[in-house]
């Protein structure tokens, strides 16, 4: 059985045998923090983002989805405020050459503190850093990896440069007349989806007639020049988000981020997730753009970590554009009958850090073994709404028409949701392979259903096998994926 130290290694082992995540161009050795999502691990992700799409927009009225383009006009990214601020502080070890992420390099060592029985030194060590951060003392942050003689993991040496700041955008040329001297044309792709949301509020705004307080939400690819990816697909350099901005008025933003963080949790929540397997992390060093802004944590295999930020961003973002821009962002309050620029409560998750959540949370190895057999399994519990295959439809044997009798519940089945035809090994082999992909109902075509029109159906979780008329197979799996 695993530990939760090598549980992470199962998963990641797991998702590459079973189809869900590979390593981006793997037969070239791959690319550090990219990865490739496979055929199941594609259905999974598809599931995640369609729920989150619909429960952001089809189940809120005032909330409208829009699709902007990962290209933007370079300035979106002065204005914004990335070019100049979206840097992490770094620190190379001389010996190693390592490069490592200097709020990663604290954390890790407070992990081993913890670790040795001292929570409190850990604590003490990360209000320490945290204080640092939220003025940008760089030379603290060298000073405190001194103090603590925080050494790198690979030379085991303490010597190391100072402190810098290394910008996370990734830059590209646009067209012909691309000149990498010419900072001018330097076009971006995009850190985050938000700039265009921004960027079209006021088309959104006007053409959907939408009245304050109303949201726009986008899922879409973002890119980022992490220096220390690791940790599988919570840390990558291409990755996947889904984030909403909602516009309030000015003095109303308090009790919508109270609105927004509560709601949020809900959501979360209804994934099956308990409650004590996630926890808010209020931030203590605010973005330059930020009022309030906490993460929702979960408890991952490697430790609490954040899957979704939620922040109070004032009017930082449209009063940057419409300087920039020289375009008004000012929207028309009838029921004040007042001007403003309206604030912004926004909620951004990661897509593959979410992918990274379920599975973490659907995975469990199970021993089954009785006095007589050894036996176990790997199931993934994924809540019927999300799992890749809904139905597996399975003859028991190849022959006397058993097939075909299959074939019809495929036909009947596939156009309502995702269906999985197998007939070959035996029964029990079958099941266990739907279970390692997280199918939550199989249903096996025997004799017995030439007789009298039923099947057996057999539920993932609880391995229980009942006989249920092949009429009502449909209504059932409906019922549950929703
Ligand atoms: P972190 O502190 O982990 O770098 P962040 O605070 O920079 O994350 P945000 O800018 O708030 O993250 O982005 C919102 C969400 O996007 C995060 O909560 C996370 O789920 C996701 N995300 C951010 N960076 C990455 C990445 N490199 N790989 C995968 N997901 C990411």
């Amino acid at each position: 059985m695993a530990t939760e130290t090598n549980k992470f290694q199962a998963i990641i082992s797991h998702c590459k045998e079973y189809g869900f995540i590979f390593p981006s161009s793997e037969i070239y050795d791959g690319l550090a923090a990219v990865y490739d999502y496979g055929q199941m691990g594609s259905e999974l992700k598809k599931n995640i983002r369609d729920y989150w799409w619909k429960s952001m927009t089809q189940m809120h009225e005032n909330i409208v989805g829009i699709d902007a383009a990962i290209f933007m006009h370079p300035t979106t990214w002065k204005a914004s405020g990335h070019v100049d601020n979206f840097n992490d502080p770094m620190i190379d070890n001389k010996d190693s050459k390592k490069r490592y992420r200097v709020d990663h390099l604290i954390e890790g060592y407070a992990d081993q503190l913890k670790a040795n029985g001292d929570e409190a030194g850990a604590a003490t060590l990360i209000s320490k850093m945290e204080a640092l951060q939220a003025q940008d003392d760089l030379a603290g942050l060298k000073a405190l990896i001194e103090e603590y003689k925080i050494a790198c993991a690979i030379s085991g040496t303490v010597n190391w440069t100072d402190v810098r700041q290394f910008n996370l955008m990734f830059a590209t040329e646009f067209g012909s007349t691309a000149s990498s001297d010419d900072a001018d044309n330097k076009v971006y792709l995009r850190p985050e989806t938000a700039q265009g949301i921004f960027v079209n509020f006021l088309n959104v705004q006007k053409t959907g007639r939408m009245k304050v307080p109303f949201g726009i939400a986008q899922i879409g690819k973002a890119f980022r020049n992490e220096i220390v990816a690791r940790q599988f697909i919570f840390r990558m350099r291409e990755f996947e988000q889904m984030e909403m901005q909602f516009f309030v008025r000015p003095g109303t933003e308090g009790e919508w981020y109270e609105y927004w963080k509560e709601a949020r949790m809900k959501w979360h929540l209804s994934l099956g997730i308990s409650p004590d397997r996630y926890r808010f992390h209020d931030h203590v060093k605010l973005a330059h753009y930020a009022k309030a802004a906490c993460d929702i944590e979960y408890d991952f295999p490697i430790g609490f970590k954040e899957v979704e930020g939620i922040h109070s961003r004032g009017d930082f973002d449209l009063s940057q554009h419409q300087l920039y821009s020289k375009k008004k962002m000012n929207y028309f309050d009838t029921e004040i009958n007042q001007n403003y620029v309206p604030y912004v409560i926004e909620t951004s998750i990661g897509l593959d850090r979410t992918v990274m959540m379920v599975l973490s949370e659907a995975y469990e190895e199970q021993d089954l073994s009785t006095a007589e057999k050894q036996d176990s399994r790997v199931v993934l519990k994924f809540p019927a709404k999300l799992a890749p295959i809904k139905l597996a439809v399975l003859p028991l044997t190849k022959k006397d028409g058993l097939p075909e009798i299959a074939r019809q519940i495929m036909d009947n089945c596939k156009p309502h949701f995702r269906c999985f035809y197998e007939e070959k090994d035996t029964i029990g082999k079958r099941y266990r392979r739907m279970d390692a992909l997280g199918t939550p109902f199989c249903v096996t075509i025997d004799h017995q259903t030439k007789e009298d029109n039923t099947v057996t159906i057999r539920y993932r979780d609880s391995m229980q096998q009942e006989r249920i008329s092949i009429d009502s197979i449909l209504t059932l799996v409906n019922k549950e994926i929703f």
